[in-house]
């Protein structure tokens, strides 16, 4: 499955918030015999359509869709060089599908800053110039090899001039998901700043509820998600019941936990979507890519149904929650049949018919 890589500067928080997401683990919860990775987080997306499904059909449990998150220390400048640790966590970068780089911007002066000061700007610009370095040196790999090739054959011309679009942007100090790019083109480069970007800034309490504060920090991200939360009150968060927890994050001006919305950003951000499954055994969320037929989605329950596929009875979330049940939206004309070329739409409850 695809996973966000977490990385950021040390003493910013990244242990104190993985910690809180593995706490978190819903393989741990669901599936006692997973095995789990210690350097791994799968992290369940909230998703509150799950309880009213489980209401209609009875369900015995509720599976949300997940995200794999992955703790990768050891950024230190000059990893681009490639010392020890330093290959190590691009090697780790590399195999990420998206970046989640955690910015310290609570002011605490017991946790010392590496550079002596907080500013989320000059942090940023720190591990963006490891990553820019690393592409940068990625390209000038190739681009001989592709400048002759081009010369022989017209079809490498789209490569090589995209390559050197990126190279300019780099040099400018800009990141090719940043400068908006296309990745398409550079795919198999597999360039660390092509990928998708999210920032988490690990605020002070009282700067949770403060959007003038906050929208500073977007700016300097932008168009990059930003998410914020205070790290150290996400792991105190896990030890409360629900309503504990609530009231807590209502009194700092939050609507649900930090982990929460990290995992729903962190799963858009990863350019996926969910369809839903209800019966009597589990109401369940999946995840696809947005973009995926009727056929892909059914392959990720099995790939025998993706092979065997006829057809997808499909009812949208709203009308069978507004109508109560299956039978009074096959009823009502809501229950609509789907074939093979049908493009799965976000909150798509679904049965599928298959041979086997
Ligand atoms: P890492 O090096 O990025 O993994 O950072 P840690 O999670 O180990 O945190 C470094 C120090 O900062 C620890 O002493 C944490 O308790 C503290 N810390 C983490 N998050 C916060 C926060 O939100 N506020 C404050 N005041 N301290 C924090």
């Amino acid at each position: 499955s695809l996973s966000i890589g977490i990385v950021g500067l040390p003493n910013v928080g990244k242990s104190t918030l993985f910690n809180a997401l593995t706490k978190n683990d819903v393989l741990a919860a669901n599936y006692p015999f997973a095995t789990i990775e210690p350097n791994v987080g799968v992290v369940g997306v909230p998703d509150p359509r799950l309880d009213k499904l489980a209401e209609i059909f009875n369900s015995e449990r509720k599976l949300p869709a997940t995200v794999d998150f992955v703790d990768i220390a050891g950024i230190v400048r000059g990893a681009s060089e490639g010392e020890g640790l330093g290959n190590k966590f691009l090697a780790n970068i590399r195999e990420s599908d998206a970046i989640c780089q955690v910015i310290r911007a609570f002011s605490d002066p017991d946790v010392v800053h590496v550079d002596g000061k907080v500013s989320p700007k000059d942090d940023i610009e720190t591990i963006n110039t490891e990553l820019i370095l690393a592409d940068l040196q990625t390209i000038e790999k190739v681009l001989p090899r592709l400048q002759k090739e081009a010369r022989l054959k017209k079809d490498v011309a789209p490569t090589l001039a995209a390559v050197e679009q990126a190279k300019t942007v780099l040099e400018s100090g800009q990141t090719v998901f940043a400068a908006g790019l296309d990745p398409a083109p550079l795919r198999e480069l597999h360039l660390l700043t092509a990928k998708p970007f999210l920032y988490v800034f690990n605020v002070d309490e009282d700067e949770l509820g403060d959007e003038d504060f906050k929208n500073g920090l977007r700016e300097l991200v932008a168009p990059a998600e930003a998410i914020f939360l205070n790290a150290k009150i996400e792991s105190e968060l896990i030890e409360l019941d629900d309503e504990e927890a609530l009231e807590l994050l209502q009194s700092m001006g939050q609507e649900e936990p930090g982990l929460a919305t990290l995992a729903r950003v962190g799963f858009d951000t990863l350019g996926l979507q969910t369809y839903l499954t209800a019966g009597p055994k589990e109401a369940r969320a999946w995840t696809i890519r947005k973009g995926a037929t009727a056929p892909e989605a059914a392959g990720v329950i099995h790939t025998d149904f993706q092979r065997g596929f006829i057809k997808a009875e499909v009812i949208s979330y709203d009308d069978l929650v507004s109508l109560g049940s299956v039978a009074e939206a096959r009823a009502k004309g809501k229950a609509r049949m789907e074939g093979k070329d049908y493009v799965m739409q976000d909150g798509d409850v679904v049965e599928f018919r298959f041979n086997v």
